[in-house]
C-alpha cells in the first residue's frame, strides 16, 4: 500500500504539498501556461492526450485550448496526501479545529474481559486455586527490578497484517499475546492494547471476533477502532447523519456511544428518492429504513463512520447538507461557510489492502473526492476533521486507554514510560508512533514490502520478520538479555530461592 500511495503521489501530485502551486499550475510538472493556450510537450515529445496518427487525412487534429492539468490541481494544496515525516505535517487536521476524546475511566470493568471458550464456571463449587497466581506473585516478590521495568513498558498493536489477516491469524500473534498475559518468566501481564483503523461494528462484536481467532482473552477495554474516539461527539451532537459501513451496523454503532437521534443516508433515501436519482433502493431497505419528513429535522453533524458502500447517494447527500441552511435538507444556505454544519471522518487512510491485487480506494480517497467536489461547487475550502492513526487524537486517546488497562491489571492508573507501537504501515501505524514518542516496530508481515526501513516513515526502534520478534527484542531490551518467555510451573522460589523468600 505505502508503495502504491508513493507512485500514486509521484505520478499525480509531485510538487503539491503544502502550500505550493496554490494557484494550480506553477511549477508543477514544469508546466507554465495557466491559461492554457499552450500545448504540453510529453516525454516523446508530442502533445499530451494526442490523438493517435493512423497516417491517413480522415481526421482534423482542433488544438487544445486549455492545457491538460485537470481543474482538481487548483485545490490540492487543501486535499492530503498520504503523510510522510518528511513533511513534517503534525496532522491532516490543517484547520486548528480541536477533536474531543472520551475519558476512559468507567466504574467496573471487571466484567469485561472475553473469554474465548466462557470465562470457567464450577456450579455449587468455590473458584478454582489460582495457585499459577501464586507461585507468580512470589516469582515476582524476587525480582523487584524486573518487576519495576514490566510494569513500565507497554505494547500498541496495530491488527491487521500484524497478529491477523482479516480472519486468519498470524501463528506468531497467538504466541505474542500468551507471553504478554502471563507466559513469561516473571508470570506477569505486560500491558498491551490495540489500535486500529478499522470500522464499521460494535467495539464488543470486534473483540469476540479477535479473541476467537488469537485464542486469548481481550477485553473492549484495550481496544480502540477508528470511532472509537468519537463517541465523545455524542456529548455535543444529539441529531446526526452517520454515513458508511454495512447494512445499519454503523448506526448501531453511532446508538451504542449515546447520539440520540442517528440518521443513515437510507433514511433519507426512503423519504425522498429523487434525491439519489441513481439509487436503485430495494423493497427490503425501504422496509428497515426510517423515513421522516427531513424538511424538518436540523442534522447537526456528519459523521462518516466507515467506508460508504455507495459513493453517489452519499456524496450527494453529504453535499447537499453542507450547502444547507443548518443541515435542513431542501435548503440551500446564502452563505457556505456560516451555515454550513461540521463534518468528521473515523480515519484517512487512502488505500487499504484487501483480496484484490491492487490495494482498494478507503475513506481518504471518499474525503479527498468530496472536498474537491465542494470547493469546485461554492469556490471554498471544506473544514473537516479527521480522527484514526495517525491523527494526534487517536494517540492522546490510547493514552488514556493504556492509562486505565494499567489500573484494571496492576492496580497502578499511569501511563508506563517504555511504549512499543508495533503496525506493518509506515503511513499510519509507524509516522503516528514517531510523532507521539512511541518506539516505533515496522513488520514484514502486512503492508510493508520495502528494503531495510521504510524510506519516508523509517522505525525507530527496527524492522522486523514478525510480531513475536519485534517484542522478544522489545522485552529483551527492557527487561534483560536473558529474559524467558515462558514460565516455569516446577519454579519454587520457597525452596529454590535465593533467601529473599515471599514468606519469610
Ligand atoms: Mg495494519
Amino acid at each position: 500500500m505505502a508503495r502504491f500511495e508513493e507512485e500514486l503521489a509521484a505520478s499525480n501530485l509531485q510538487g503539491v504539498n503544502g502550500v505550493n502551486g496554490v494557484n494550480g499550475v506553477n511549477g508543477v510538472n514544469g508546466v507554465n501556461g495557466v491559461n492554457g493556450h499552450q500545448r504540453i510537450p510529453s516525454r516523446n515529445g508530442s502533445a499530451t492526450l494526442a490523438i493517435p496518427d493512423d497516417g491517413n487525412d480522415t481526421v482534423i487534429e482542433v488544438p487544445a485550448t486549455r492545457n491538460s492539468v485537470a481543474d482538481a490541481q487548483a485545490y490540492m494544496h487543501n486535499l492530503s496526501l498520504s503523510p510522510s515525516m518528511r513533511d513534517r505535517r503534525g496532522s491532516r487536521n490543517s484547520f486548528g479545529t480541536s477533536l474531543p476524546i472520551p475519558r476512559t475511566k468507567r466504574q467496573s470493568r471487571l466484567s469485561s474481559v472475553h473469554y474465548p471458550e466462557g470465562a470457567p464456571v464450577r456450579p455449587g463449587m468455590p473458584p478454582i486455586q489460582p495457585t499459577r497466581e501464586l507461585l507468580a506473585a512470589q516469582v515476582q516478590d524476587l525480582s523487584h527490578e524486573k518487576v519495576r521495568a514490566a510494569k513500565d513498558m507497554a505494547f500498541v498493536f496495530d491488527i491487521d497484517g500484524v497478529l491477523v489477516h482479516g480472519d486468519r491469524l498470524i501463528p506468531e500473534g497467538k504466541r505474542v499475546l500468551e507471553i504478554l498475559n502471563g507466559d513469561n518468566q516473571l508470570g506477569i501481564k505486560i500491558p498491551h492494547i490495540f489500535l486500529t483503523n478499522g470500522s464499521g461494528k460494535p467495539e464488543a462484536a470486534r473483540v469476540e471476533q479477535l479473541s476467537k481467532i488469537l485464542h486469548s482473552p481481550i477485553s473492549v477495554d484495550q481496544f480502540i477502532q477508528s470511532h472509537t474516539p468519537m463517541r465523545a461527539l455524542a456529548e455535543y451532537y444529539k441529531t446526526v447523519l452517520v454515513v458508511g459501513g454495512e447494512g445499519y451496523r454503523c448506526r448501531d454503532v453511532a446508538e451504542e456511544y449515546g447520539f440520540q437521534d442517528v440518521i443513515v443516508p437510507n433514511d433519507i433515501v426512503a423519504w425522498d428518492p429523487t434525491i439519489a436519482p441513481y439509487r436503485v433502493f430495494t423493497e427490503e431497505e425501504r422496509r428497515t429504513s426510517r423515513p421522516r419528513d427531513f424538511t424538518k429535522t436540523n442534522i447537526e453533524a456528519i459523521l462518516v463512520f466507515s467506508d460508504s458502500r455507495d459513493y453517489a447517494t452519499d456524496l450527494q447527500i453529504i453535499m447537499d447538507l453542507l450547502r444547507s441552511e443548518n443541515g435542513r435538507l431542501k435548503t440551500v444556505a446564502k452563505d457556505p461557510v456560516s451555515q454550513r454544519i461540521p463534518i468528521y471522518f473515523s480515519q484517512g487512510d487512502l488505500l487499504c489492502p484487501t483480496e484484490h491485487p491492487i490495494p482498494r480506494m478507503s475513506q481518504g480517497a471518499f474525503r479527498i473526492g468530496l472536498e474537491a467536489m465542494y470547493k469546485a461547487m461554492t469556490g471554498v475550502d471544506l473544514e473537516r476533521v479527521v480522527y484514526g492513526k495517525p491523527e494526534l487524537a487517536t494517540y492522546k486517546y490510547a493514552d488514556e486507554v493504556l492509562a486505565s488497562w494499567m489500573e484494571e491489571i496492576h492496580n497502578d492508573e499511569r501511563l508506563p514510560k517504555n511504549i512499543y507501537m508495533i503496525g506493518d504501515n509506515p503511513a499510519s501505524d509507524i509516522i503516528g508512533g514517531n510523532m507521539y514518542g512511541w518506539n516505533t516496530c515496522l513488520v514484514r508481515t502486512g503492508v510493508f514490502q520495502g528494503g531495510e526501513n521504510d524510506e519516508e516513515n523509517p522505525a525507530n526502534f527496527g524492522v522486523f520478520t514478525n510480531v513475536l520478534e519485534a517484542v522478544q527484542t522489545a522485552m529483551r531490551k527492557e527487561l534483560g538479555k536473558d529474559f524467558q518467555f515462558e514460565f516455569d510451573e516446577r519454579i519454587n522460589p520457597v525452596l529454590h530461592g535465593n533467601g529473599a523468600s515471599a514468606i519469610e
